[in-house]
């Protein structure tokens, strides 16, 4: 079984939905409330779990009930929790998202325990990561505790990809440790302050990346190594909601790349991941499983079951 190993948040998310959300200083009677696992490296877990990968979460939570519930929730699920990592002095994380009927949102994230994670512990787990295929880091959990897992990961030859998001200042000694670097739109403009995204990933890889996938919605994904750019058109879906569609995203990548796929094949195993999630509404529970994976490919023309 391919080996992936994520590190980074878990959240619980309160959602309530709204006609419409409220203004500064107002109040507004919403309607359904529901509480759901969150958190951009529990959704990535969970989504290469879907994609069939065997998956190992390095997270911290608070010594809380969201914590103990995370837990669970997380072992239900197949995550191992023996990587779930307790903070006695914070609250595990949590977000309020307020939904409205045309899908906008307001989210607040208060990250709590998630901002302890600390160098120690991932060197801690450094075991767990030299026996991974491939490493999936984001950034809602602090810098220093992802470049370590990354310098550790480099050490043992594992594969390297970071969803740079949220989008903060990346060092070249970072970015030299990153084999696919994987921002949206959005997350490569803030990067590089450029506007086109080819243009964005290109100064990324000069700044060291080995290989950078912006995703683009809609669009697709744009694959650029040093000698080539290559644009992987979205797979037509009819599309609800786009929540969770980069977790998705990269959950699905780490799970291609972890069997032995090309970077390439990867990345039209993730775009159909990526696509299938925006036809769901939700985050975690719109992830697609291998075989709605496979099917997605399949019918439209990229057959990746061998
Ligand atoms: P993020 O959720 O991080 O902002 P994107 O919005 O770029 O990331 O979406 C990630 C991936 O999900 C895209 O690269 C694409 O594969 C897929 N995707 C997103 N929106 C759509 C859509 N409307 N139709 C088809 N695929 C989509």
């Amino acid at each position: 079984m391919p080996k992936v190993i994520v590190i980074g948040s878990a959240n619980v998310d309160f959602t309530v939905r709204v006609d419409r959300l409220p203004s500064p200083g107002e109040t507004v009677l919403g309607q359904d409330f529901y509480q759901s696992l969150g958190g951009k490296g529990a959704n990535q877990a969970v989504a290469a779990l879907r994609a069939g990968a065997t998956v190992a979460f390095l997270a911290k939570v608070g010594a809380d009930a969201h914590g103990q519930h995370l837990g669970l929730h997380l072992a239900f699920l197949g995550l191992p929790r023996e990587s779930l990592l307790t903070d006695p002095s914070r609250p595990t994380g949590v977000a309020l998202i307020m939904v409205d009927r045309t899908g906008r949102n307001l989210i607040a994230v208060a990250p709590g325990s998630n901002q302890a994670l600390m160098v120690e512990d991932v060197q801690r787990a450094s075991r767990l990561i030299s026996e991974a295929a491939v490493l999936l880091v984001q950034l809602e959990v602090p810098l220093p505790a992802v470049a370590e897992a990354l310098r550790i990961a480099k050490k043992h030859g594992v594969t390297t990809i970071l969803n740079p998001a949220p989008a903060q200042p990346l060092s070249r000694e970072v970015l030299t440790l990153v084999d696919v670097l994987t921002p949206n739109e959005s997350e490569a403009q803030a990067l590089t302050g450029l506007t086109d995204a080819a243009d964005a990933a290109r100064a990324l890889v000069e700044a060291g990346a080995r290989a950078v996938v912006v995703t683009l919605a809609e669009r697709g994904a744009l694959l650029t190594q040093t000698d080539r750019t290559r644009q992987f058109p979205a797979y037509a879906v009819k599309a609800v909601d786009a929540t969770a569609a980069g977790d998705a995203f990269n959950g699905a990548l780490a799970c291609a790349l972890a069997e032995g796929r090309s970077l390439m094949d990867a990345v039209v195993f993730a775009n159909a991941a990526g696509a299938l999630t925006t036809t769901k509404r939700g985050a975690q529970d719109s992830l697609p499983t291998r075989t709605e994976i496979e099917a997605l490919c399949r019918q439209q023309g990229h057959d990746l079951t061998s």
